[in-house]
């Protein structure tokens, strides 16, 4: 007589028992100091308007400048309405139409869109398959009399290897901007992120790792580049006061966007910041004993990445390993887990940007072919699968990635729970290929 398989021991996917039962706390969420913070802005707004008006320069969202700058180890920061305007008003600074940056296909859309909308042309170079952001190796083959600037990213935290990156652009005589909006804490040889191009670029919106609502911050070491970026974004209240360069002061409000952060958001992020740092803590601490708790699980394994990038992890990357999961898909892999309440995906990035349509087709907004006709090169870029290799297989079949979901305080009966049904389901590990996925 067959023995009656024990539920808990059945995979969910297959009907048993989930295994992971304890609820994720969520991300992000705001403490009372936090609110505090906010409802004293309003009330000293009473007295004093620009607590709650940021078109001159000061307030919370000055102080939030100087506290950030101080953090990332810069001379210059300025708050914004967002990291995707972060980025474009660094781009305005860097470019002119038709002219060429090199970039990583493997990110979020608004790490290119900001070259378009400053008329810049993308050319994508690969990225490494342990770091995930820009290799190095590739660039230089991508650089042509037209290339001005480089956009990197440092994708989920990760941090991008920016000494190479930077000696290459100090050769090339290039600018480099750097899409921070995953890592803010992130180290690279010890350093914060940001500091080492020439413009870097936080979001602190959405469910960043400073959260505050919507919001953003540029950051620079070098004054005139940050002049120009507020010229490109800030309020003439505030450019006829900063600006110093003759030549610069000749363009203000001339062509401006209203990129500004809300004061509001500016006092939530402020204190915000103060424990920036004790949750970064949790991310790595979380990371690192899931790597533990998942080592020598079949099927998935951690990022191998040098010594020297320490990652504050906004999301979490592991590799799928199809050689040990006996013919099952990444897609069947995960529907398994994921019926077992583990909080993990596949691709972050989907489809990698050099495939979409926009690309594919040349075609920003609805228009006449800018910005590529603008450039002398038009007939020889073309976008296409093959290009980055390494980015489109990891996309296809390599990420599994945990978002968000690393920032939780008390975390051991999580973790342990996670490796529970990792253990569970690759138990059955030849059933795993007939799953519906
Ligand atoms: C969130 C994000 C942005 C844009 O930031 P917003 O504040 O939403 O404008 C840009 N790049 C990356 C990689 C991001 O994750």
């Amino acid at each position: 007589m067959a023995k009656k398989k024990s539920k808990s021991k059945e995979p969910a996917v297959f009907g048993g028992d989930k295994a992971v039962t304890e609820s994720l706390p969520r991300w992000p969420w705001v403490t009372d100091e936090e609110i505090e913070e906010v409802h004293q802005a309003l009330v000293e707004s009473r007295e004093d308007w620009t607590q709650i008006c940021t078109a001159g320069p000061g307030g919370r969202a000055g102080q939030l400048e100087e506290r950030f700058a101080d953090y990332i180890g810069v001379s210059h920061a300025i708050a914004t309405a967002g990291g995707g305007p972060s980025l474009h008003m660094a781009c305005m600074s860097a470019l002119q139409m038709g002219d060429e940056v090199i970039t990583s296909p493997y990110s979020w859309g608004q790490t290119v869109s900001c070259i378009l909308q400053a008329g810049g042309v993308p050319i994508f170079a690969d990225i490494h398959p342990e770091t995930l952001t820009l290799d190095p190796a590739g660039i230089e083959e991508k650089i042509t009399e037209h290339t001005k600037a480089i956009v990197v990213v440092h994708i989920g935290g990760i941090p991008a290897d920016m000494d190479a990156i930077m000696e290459i652009a100090g050769r090339h005589g290039l600018m480099v901007i750097a899409d921070c909006a995953q890592a803010h804490g992130s180290l690279y040889k010890g350093k914060q992120v940001g500091s080492f191009a020439h413009y870097g670029c936080f979001s602190i919106g959405s469910g960043k790792n400073l959260a505050a609502g919507d919001g953003g911050v540029l950051v620079t070491d070098d004054r005139e580049l940050y002049e120009r970026a507020l010229l490109a974004g800030m309020h003439p209240m505030r450019t006829r006061n900063q600006i110093q360069t003759p030549e610069l002061q000749e363009r203000i409000d001339s062509l401006i966007y209203t990129y500004r952060i809300n004061a509001l958001t500016a006092a939530l992020a402020l204190r915000m910041m103060d424990r920036l740092d004790e949750l970064n803590g949790w991310r790595r601490r979380n990371v690192a004993a899931l790597a533990e708790e998942l080592d020598g699980v079949p099927g998935i394994r951690p990022q191998r990445l040098p010594d020297h990038l320490d990652p504050a992890w906004h999301i979490a990357y592991w590799t799928f390993v199809p050689e040990e999961v006996e013919g099952a898909s990444r897609a069947q892999y995960l529907k398994a887990l994921q019926a077992e309440g583990v909080p993990m995906g596949g691709s972050y990035v989907g489809t990698p940007i050099h495939m979409r349509r926009t690309f594919q087709r040349k075609e920003f907004q609805f228009g006449k072919g800018y910005p590529w006709a603008a450039n002398p090169r038009n007939d020889e870029i073309a976008y296409a699968e093959g290009d980055c290799p390494v980015a489109e297989k990891r996309c296809r079949e390599g990420d599994i990635t945990m978002y968000g979901g690393s920032c939780w305080k008390d975390v051991s009966k999580v973790t342990n729970q996670i490796g529970k049904a990792f253990r569970k389901v690759t138990a059955q590990i030849g059933r795993l290929k007939d799953i519906e996925a």
